[in-house]
C-alpha cells in the first residue's frame, strides 16, 4: 500500500527490501533468452552493483544486442491480450506536488510511459491512507485521493480512460488508452457507513479491500509484519452486511490483507466471485499475507482469482527482515532504485514459482497479476517496474504455459470477474450484450 505521503512506515513491505540492483531494465532491447536473463540474475547476488544486468551489463559487453525470442513473443502477446494489473499504489505519487504521471520517472514503479512499455492495458489504482485515523479523516483522505486520480485521468485524457466495467476496459484498449480503475484499500475508510461505501462506489470504486494491515471495527486483518490477536474472529454482523451491500452494488470484495477467519466468512457470505487482488501463495512462501492452497482452491471454486503480489518480502522465504524506519525512508524518498536497503536479491524465478504453483493448483481461469507496484519496497531482480512485466510473461511462456492460459492470466480472468460481479448486482436481461465487449472475450 501506499505510503510515503506521510512517511509512514507501513508498506506492504515494511519487512523487506532489496536494492533494485540494476540501473536499467535488463530486458528492454537487450538480450539472450529469458532463461539466460534469469540465470544471470540468479548469479548476481554477489556481484558488485556496477556489473549487474541491465544497462551496466550492456556497457560491459556482457549481453547480446538482440531481444530473446521468448521476450519478443511475450511482448506480442501483451499487444494481443488485455493485460490488467489489479493493484498499484501510484495514487501516493499523484498526491505529490509536481509529480506527473505522464513523465517517465527514474524511481518508483508506474507512470504512463512505463505502462505502455510494459504493454499494460488496465490498472487498478488503490486509494489508501495509513490508519487507523480519527473519524472523518479516513473518508476525507479517500475522497482526496479519488479526486487526484480523476484529475490525472482528465489531464491525460489522450492516454488514460476511466473504467469500471469489462467493456470500458476493452474500449480503452481499442482506442489506444490505458484504463484506470479505482479501488478502496482498507474498509476503515468507509468509517462504518454503508452510505460512504455507496458514495465511493458512485465515484467509481470497483473493489474494496476489506482491511489493510490492522483490524477494522468489523473485520479482522492478517497483519503484515506480525500476527494480530483476533478481535472478531472474522467478520462481525456489520462486516457481513458490508459484503452483501458490495454484492448488491456490483463491487468486488477483495480478500487480500484479511485474516484467514475473515477470508472464510467472506466466502460464506458473498454471492459473487471474490478476488485476492494482491496476494501470493503460502505454499511457496509462508508469509501471512499469502494465501494457503485451501484458500486459493475455495476462491477458484466460487469463480474468483488470486492475483499474485510481486513483493520480494512476501514471495521469497529467504528475504531478510528490514527495519521499518529504513523502509519508511525508502518510501519517503520515492522508491529510489539504489537505496541500499539490503543486498539480498530475489530471483525472478521465485515470482514465476508463485504463478506456476497457482496455475497448477487451480488452472488458468483463476490466477492473475496484482503487482503492488509503488506499494512495496522490494521487487524480484529484473522486475524493476511495470515496464518489465513482459519478462514475467516470457518466463511463463518458456516454462511451457500456453498462450491461451496466459491470456486469461494476463487479464481475461479479471474481465470475467467484473462481469460476474456486475451480473450479481443487476442480472442482465436475456440477450443483452455489452457493445464494448468483443464477442468471445470470455475465456
Ligand atoms: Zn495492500
Amino acid at each position: 500500500m501506499g505510503r510515503r505521503s506521510a512517511a509512514v512506515p507501513d508498506p506492504e513491505g515494511a519487512a523487506p527490501a532489496q536494492p533494485l540492483a540494476q540501473p536499467g531494465s535488463p530486458f528492454h532491447g537487450v538480450g539472450a533468452p529469458a532463461s539466460e536473463h534469469v540465470r544471470r540474475i540468479r548469479n548476481t547476488a554477489s556481484d558488485p552493483p556496477a556489473v549487474r544486468g541491465g544497462r551496466a551489463a550492456l556497457e560491459c559487453g556482457m549481453v547480446m544486442e538482440t531481444e530473446s525470442t521468448w521476450l519478443a513473443e511475450a511482448r506480442a502477446l501483451h499487444r494481443r491480450a488485455i493485460v490488467i494489473d489489479t493493484h498499484v499504489d501510484t495514487t501516493q505519487h499523484l498526491l505529490r506536488q509536481h509529480w506527473d504521471i505522464a513523465e517517465r520517472h527514474v524511481d518508483g514503479h508506474v507512470d504512463i510511459p512505463r505502462l505502455r512499455e510494459g504493454g499494460i492495458d488496465a490498472v487498478f489504482f488503490a486509494v489508501y491512507a495509513s490508519g487507523p485515523l480519527p473519524r472523518g479523516q479516513g473518508a476525507a483522505a479517500a475522497r482526496r485521493q479519488i479526486e487526484v486520480i480523476q484529475q490525472a485521468i482528465e489531464r491525460h485524457a489522450a492516454d488514460l480512460a476511466p473504467a469500471r466495467t469489462s467493456g470500458e476496459i476493452c474500449r480503452a484498449k481499442s482506442t489506444g488508452k490505458i484504463a484506470v480503475l479505482l479501488a478502496i484499500e482498507g474498509g476503515y475508510l468507509i468509517e462504518d457507513s454503508l452510505e460512504t461505501l455507496r458514495e465511493f462506489h458512485d465515484a467509481g470504486a470497483i473493489y474494496m479491500t476489506l482491511t489493510h494491515g490492522f483490524h477494522t471495527t468489523w473485520a479482522d486483518s492478517a497483519g503484515i509484519h506480525q500476527p494480530l490477536e483476533p478481535r472478531h474472529h472474522g467478520l462481525s454482523d456489520f462486516g457481513r452486511e458490508v459484503v452483501r451491500e458490495m454484492n448488491r452494488l456490483g463491487m468486488i470484495v477483495d480478500v487480500s490483507h484479511v485474516s484467514d477467519d475473515t477470508f472464510w466468512h467472506v466466502l460464506e457470505t458473498s454471492r459473487a466471485p471474490v478476488l485476492a487482488t494482491h496476494s501470493s501463495c503460502r505454499a511457496v512462501s509462508p508469509h501471512r499475507r499469502n494465501l494457503s492452497d485451501d484458500m486459493i482452491r475455495a476462491l477458484a471454486e466460487r469463480g474468483g482469482c488470486v492475483q499474485i503480489n510481486f513483493h520480494a518480502g512476501f514471495i521469497d522465504p529467504a528475504f531478510p527482515p528490514l527495519s521499518p524506519q529504513a523502509v519508511a525512508a525508502h518510501f519517503a524518498a520515492g522508491l529510489p532504485r539504489h537505496s541500499g536497503l539490503t543486498r539480498h536479491v530475489t530471483p525472478l524465478a521465485v515470482l514465476a514459482d508463485h504463478f506456476d504453483h497457482a496455475l497448477r493448483l487451480v488452472g488458468p481461469d483463476h490466477v492473475g497479476i496484482g503487482s503492488d507496484f509503488d506499494g512495496v519496497p522490494a521487487l524480484p531482480a529484473g522486475m524493476e517496474d511495470c515496464s518489465s512485466l513482459p519478462l514475467l510473461t516470457a518466463t511463463l511462456l518458456e516454462q511451457g504455459h500456453p498462450e491461451a492460459h496466459l491470456t486469461r492470466l494476463l487479464g481475461a480472468n479479471v474481465l470475467r470477474v467484473l462481469d460476474d460481479c456486475a451480473a450479481v448486482a443487476a442480472p442482465p436481461a436475456v440477450g443483452a450484450a455489452d457493445p464494448d465487449r468483443p464477442a468471445g472475450a470470455r475465456p
